[in-house]
């Protein structure tokens, strides 16, 4: 409520926002996390909290009156549609360059998410994070994310012969047979549990074509682990729907924090002002950036450094479909959780997901999300006179990722004697090079913090999310922004408190 006292206030119920919050509450500390989204705890009219990704509602999406749909078409139809605007979960947000997919409510990108968690091998993690032991990382903090997280691994002989991934199996013989490593992957869905989806013994999730807009059930996002954990220390208390605007040293010591509620239509209800001792930044790469670069230029916060909103990048993400031939069906049920990758990261630059085509139809297409080196970095900067933070990322400047990607499927289609899909993200267009799921950078580490998180000029602020990242994790990012984010609070509890 207005005019409390907290001791730390957490911004973003993310990785990093989940992490800081359960490891200050086992400290002793009271902590009080602001979520602009939703709470996700309740079922609407149909049973259900979240939408199916088959048929989106106005549970999916942040605030628009239409879907947006990373695949935007099939077959030539557009997929788009009317829906009423309301504080959805997946918020496709729009800068001049790229549209950047990202979760809201508690538990952040946890809830859309495809639930990979890669451990990124650990000869990369030099360019990864430069300014980060390795020892540590992989003795310590990446075994206690995993931990944390509750990652489990398929079983390969299972993967190898039920019919949810078949798809993935026709990925692993187009990869191996153009001589590409192919790599199973871990998850956060409970692999137990979808193997009972597929005996029918339990709801299906997973098997029904739940991911982009909430699981209903297995998966393991962070509501039901480090958020749970945290809330059962009594330490812990979460406002959704609740927007942080505003951060500025206080008079009498600590930070000023100006917070809106809002109503499910996206309006403010309610302006509140608190004051807190300690503030973490965890509203992920584009929250935290978009906040510290306008507290920044407004002179709410004049000590930033001038490294304050740079560092962006896109994890190098390209999507692309391959039509497949009539002998190689990818199967009308396919799990929405991927499990695999093909590994050309050192010859190419890319890594590449196969991903999910769950449309409950026979589609003989192969889906790929490819995560590549690109070189690009974008900034975050303030426009006075719109009152927006704007991001100069480029379109063009996707130009590198799809070079290292077709490193990967121009070889596969020679091999098979196979086209790349011109249908999925419009009209005779191969390229999904208008997105990223996975932001990354703004506040990096050891830049615009020093080599911990903490922000430069204002000691007791913090950045603790994926905006610490300097924009690529050769991998799919969770397990690093949960990884770092130990590593950092670890040290922070030890000697800030
Ligand atoms: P987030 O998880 O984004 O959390 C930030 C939170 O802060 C959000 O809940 C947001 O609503 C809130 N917030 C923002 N601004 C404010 C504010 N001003 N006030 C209050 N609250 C605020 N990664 C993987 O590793 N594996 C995958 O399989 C994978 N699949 C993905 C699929 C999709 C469709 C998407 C969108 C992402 C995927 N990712 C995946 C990426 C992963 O989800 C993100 O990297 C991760 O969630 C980032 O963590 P974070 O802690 O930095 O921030």
């Amino acid at each position: 409520e207005s005019g409390a006292q907290i001791p730390a206030l957490v911004i973003g119920t993310g990785y990093g926002g989940s992490v800081a919050a359960l490891r200050l509450a086992q400290a002793g500390v009271e902590v009080h996390m602001v979520e602009m989204g939703m709470a996700w705890d309740a079922a609407d009219s149909d049973g259900k909290i979240f939408a199916n990704t088959t048929r989106p509602d106005r549970r999916s999406y942040w605030l628009r009156t239409r879907t947006k749909q990373p695949l935007s078409n099939f077959l030539g139809f557009p997929l788009d549609k009317a829906v009423p605007r309301y504080t959805g979960i997946l918020d496709a947000e729009d800068f001049s360059g790229i549209t950047v997919y990202q979760g809201r409510g508690v538990g952040g990108g946890s809830l859309v998410n495809g639930g990979m968690a890669v451990t990124p091998r650990r000869e990369r993690l030099g360019a990864v994070l430069p300014t980060v032991s390795a020892e540590e990382m992989y003795g310590v903090y990446y075994p206690r994310a995993n931990a944390g997280l509750g990652v489990n691994e398929i079983d390969p002989s299972w993967w190898d012969s039920t019919d949810c991934y078949q798809y993935a199996r026709v990925g692993r013989r187009h990869a191996e047979r153009s001589g590409f490593p192919f790599v199973l992957v871990p998850n956060v869905y409970d692999f137990a549990y979808m193997r009972q989806e597929e005996a029918g013994t339990v709801p299906k999730s997973a098997l029904a074509a739940e991911i982009l807009y909430g699981n209903n059930h297995g998966k393991k996002s962070l509501q039901k682990t480090y958020l749970a954990r945290a809330r059962a220390t009594g330490k812990v208390s979460i406002s959704p729907l609740h927007k942080v605007t505003s951060v500025a040293p206080a008079a009498g010591g600590g930070y000023t924090v100006v917070i809106e509620q809002l109503d499910t239509g996206g309006v403010r209800t309610a302006t509140k002002t608190v004051t807190a001792g300690k503030v973490f930044f965890a509203a992920g790469s584009v929250g935290t950036s978009k906040l510290l670069t306008k507290l920044r230029a407004t002179g709410a916060l004049p000590g930033l450094n001038a490294e304050t909103g740079k560092g962006w990048g896109d994890n190098g993400n390209v999507m692309c479909g391959r039509a497949n031939h009539l002998w190689d069906p990818t199967g009308s049920l396919q799990s929405s959780m991927p499990t695999a990758g093909i590994d050309n990261w050192d010859a190419g630059g890319a890594f590449a997901e196969v991903a999910p085509l769950p449309t409950g139809i026979e589609t003989f297409a192969s889906f790929y999300l490819s995560i590549t080196n690109n070189p690009h970095r974008a900034e975050f900067t303030w426009n006075a006179s719109t009152g927006a933070v704007e991001l100069s990322w480029q379109r063009s400047w996707k130009q590198p990722s799809i070079e290292a990607a077709k490193t990967i499927f121009d070889k596969i289609n020679k091999k098979e004697g196979t086209i790349y899909r011109t249908d999925l993200f419009g009209l005779s267009k191969i390229w999904g090079d208008h997105l990223t799921y996975h932001p990354l950078g703004g506040a990096v580490l050891g830049k615009a913090t020093d080599n911990y998180g903490r922000l430069h000029g204002h000691p007791g602020l913090y950045a603790i999310d994926g905006s610490l990242i300097p924009g690529n994790t050769t991998v799919n990012p969770f397990v690093t922004i949960t990884a770092l984010a130990e590593r950092n609070i670890e040290q922070i509890i030890a000697t800030d408190l």
